[in-house]
C-alpha cells in the first residue's frame, strides 16, 4: 500500500502516519524518555546550564559541574534508549566524574545511543529557577546542545520558567530541569 506517496510494505501501515523509511528500508520506531533533576546551589562555583557558564553570584552543588539541565537531558535520553539513568552510567563515587564537564557525559550517552542504532529527533527541556534571568543565554544553550546531540538547533527546545517563588526553586534553593527527547532507530 502507499502512504504519503511512499510505498509502503504490508504490516508496516501506521495509523499514526508513515514510518517506513525508503533510504534505510526497515520500519522507524519512535522511542520517548523523560529526565528530572534538581541540585542546590552552593558557593564558589561557576553556575553552568545547558553547557553556558551564567554569570551568578552562585553555582550549584554537584559530583560533576552540576549542570542540571545536561544531567536532566542525558536521563530523557537514556530513558527513551532503554538504557537505565545517569547514575548507573556515571556514578557520583566515581573519581572519574569528579567535577567532570557534563558535556563530556552527554557526548557519551550519544555514543552510547549510536551503538544501539539509535539517533535523536527532537528534545524539549524546561528550566526551574527564580534567578538568574536565563532569556539571553537559551540560544547559546541551544547550539551547545545541539552540537552535543548531533542535530540542528531547531530540535532542541529550551524554556525558562519561575514558580512565582514557591517551593525549593521559588525560594532560590536551587535549580530543577526537566526534559523530553524523542528517539529513532
Ligand atoms: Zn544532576
Amino acid at each position: 500500500m502507499r502512504q504519503a506517496g511512499v510505498i509502503v510494505p504490508a504490516g508496516h501501515e501506521s495509523p499514526f502516519g508513515n514510518h517506513w523509511s525508503p533510504v534505510t528500508a526497515h520500519c522507524i520506531a519512535m522511542r520517548i524518555g523523560q529526565g528530572y533533576d534538581a541540585h542546590r546551589f552552593a558557593e564558589g562555583r561557576p553556575l553552568v546550564l545547558g553547557g553556558v557558564q551564567i554569570p551568578h553570584g552562585l553555582g550549584l552543588a554537584a559530583h560533576s559541574d552540576g549542570d542540571v539541565l545536561v544531567h536532566a537531558l542525558c536521563d530523557a535520553l537514556l530513558g527513551a534508549a532503554g538504557l537505565g539513568d545517569i547514575g548507573r552510567h556515571f556514578p557520583d563515587s566515581s573519581v572519574e566524574f569528579a567535577g567532570i564537564d557534563s558535556r563530556i557525559l552527554l557526548r557519551r550517552v550519544v555514543a552510547h545511543l549510536e551503538e544501539n542504532a539509535m539517533r535523536v529527533v527532537n528534545a524539549d527541556l524546561t528550566v526551574v529557577a527564580q534567578a538568574p534571568k536565563l532569556a539571553l543565554h537559551i540560544q547559546g544553550m541551544r547550539e551547545v546542545l545541539a552540537s552535543d546531540l548531533q542535530v540542528e538547533p531547531s530540535r532542541v527546545n529550551i524554556k525558562a520558567t519561575t514558580t512565582e517563588g514557591m517551593g525549593f526553586a521559588g525560594r532560590g534553593e536551587g535549580i530543577a530541569a526537566y526534559a523530553v527527547a524523542l528517539l529513532e532507530d
